[in-house]
């Protein structure tokens, strides 16, 4: 049998929490960070009218729904 003074007892349950409370923590954090990541990924800016709107689809080329440009989707830099 494992012997235990009050504290010792005590210490133990206060580390065993704190630890539980900064797990949880970076795991609520991580998974806000996912989410937020996921969102931003869906959202596409119109290069004509700045119209910012989030997109479902996965083509490459979307058309604004404000004004009805064909925008390219991800980094593209070009000038025409
Ligand atoms: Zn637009």
């Amino acid at each position: 049998m494992i012997e235990l003074t009050l504290t010792e007892l005590a210490a133990w349950s206060i580390g065993a929490s704190m630890i539980l409370v900064v797990f949880f923590s970076w795991i609520s954090r991580w998974s806000n960070a996912n989410a937020e990541r996921r969102s931003l990924r869906r959202k596409v800016t119109c290069r004509l009218c700045l119209f910012v709107v989030e997109d479902e689809t996965r083509d490459r080329i979307f058309q604004c729904p404000h004004c009805g440009a064909q925008n390219v989707r991800g980094r593209n830099r070009s000038l025409g």
